[in-house]
């Protein structure tokens, strides 16, 4: 008689609680190995039933009727207790400690993280991941209307009321707009960050962007990521080095492209259309960018262009999704296993190679 114990090594991710009325008639998860799997309500108790697909294509085929074996449990069933089956389920889909479910974002400017970031930083953060937010520049050049302090001022009030609304902790900047250099002083400062948060992912720009302050606050994220175990490298503040498995996933460039033109094709693609309209609601806590970015650079709506790289970045995936997010792994020498994608394996059922 299979019992819920039985079925609970199975679950990675719950993807739909499937019900009619009040009464729970099913869940849909993924295993580890990918599969998409349904638990069934059968009269007495709870039957598995394999839909099929893979973990790349679970997130669509959940309505299909593509089912591979019929039920593996043919010997009776046992009755459903929900409540424990939910928290052992969300016990058991987490592999990464509790401890270590931090994610920290590192990027250049107010609003790059709501750019290119944000859809998976609100993922993870609905999975129960802890979630660190840093602009490393004040965004104090971002204006044509207010001196640098004033838009300084304005842009710390709306990149704080994004973090909040991401449920985030936020880190003051360390430097001015077009300080992002890479030197002893500003490494000192993200390297605290790091320390700080205990991250075992963590997200930055892509090694090669449209602008330097992106370059080198990739470069700065990097060797602040290096440097969190070395108990000799002094932060500032100072801020004990920890141990510990840590994955850095590049974001796309500007304009999904590199400096030269030539298209960006991410590693890992996340689908990002359940938290599209979340993401567009933190990218427009940066008001002031909304008059900036149109008169210096062009782009005639703020947050159409979010809309529109997302869409490409979908288009890029192959699959049918119509928002996502792309990002490419760093190497992990100096950082963890070959095989530690701590990304890929917490939003398992939203992610997509090629
Ligand atoms: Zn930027």
């Amino acid at each position: 008689m299979a019992a819920w114990d039985d079925v609970l090594p199975w679950i990675f991710c719950i993807e739909q609680i499937v019900e009619d009325g009040d009464e729970r008639l099913g869940i849909n998860f993924c295993d580890h190995r990918n599969r998409f799997v349904l638990a069934e309500h059968d009269g007495d108790g709870v039957c598995l039933v394999h839909v099929g697909g893979c973990m790349g294509t679970c997130g669509r085929n959940r309505n299909s009727n593509r089912i591979h074996s019929a039920r593996c449990c043919d010997d009776g069933c046992a009755p459903i207790d929900e409540s424990q089956f939910l928290n052992d389920a969300m016990q058991t889909t987490m592999q990464i400690p509790l401890t270590h479910r931090s994610v920290l974002a590192l990027f250049a400017h107010p609003d790059d993280i709501e750019f290119v970031a944000a859809g998976t930083l609100l993922l993870l953060q609905d999975l129960g991941w802890q979630i660190h937010y840093c602009n490393i520049a004040d965004g104090c050049c971002g204006s044509t209307t207010t001196n640098r302090l004033e838009t300084a001022q304005i842009r710390l009030k709306e990149s704080r009321r994004s973090a909040n609304l991401l449920g985030a902790t936020f880190y003051q900047p360390i430097c001015h707009d077009l300080d992002v250099f890479y030197n002893a002083a500003n490494l000192a400062k993200i390297a605290s960050i790091v320390r700080q948060s205990q991250p075992s992912i963590l997200l930055t720009h892509a090694p090669s962007d449209y602008m330097e302050d992106h370059m080198q606050a990739c470069r700065l994220a990097v060797t602040a990521a290096f440097a969190r175990s070395i108990p000799n490298f002094a932060t500032d503040p100072p801020a004990a080095s920890f141990e510990g498995e840590l994955a850095i996933y590049h974001a796309q460039p500007h304009g999904n492209r590199t400096p030269l033109g030539d298209l960006v094709y991410p590693q890992i693609y996340v689908a990002t259309d359940s938290v599209i309209e979340r993401k567009r609601q933190l990218l427009e806590c940066h008001q002031s960018q909304q008059q900036w970015l149109q008169s210096t650079q062009k782009l005639n709506s703020y947050l159409q262009t979010m809309l529109d790289l997302g869409r490409e970045v979908a288009e890029l995936s192959g699959h049918e999704c119509e928002f996502a997010e792309g990002w490419r792994r760093h190497l992990h020498f100096g950082f963890g296993g070959p095989n530690f994608d701590p990304l890929s394996e917490a939003l398992g059922h939203l992610t997509f190679k090629p």
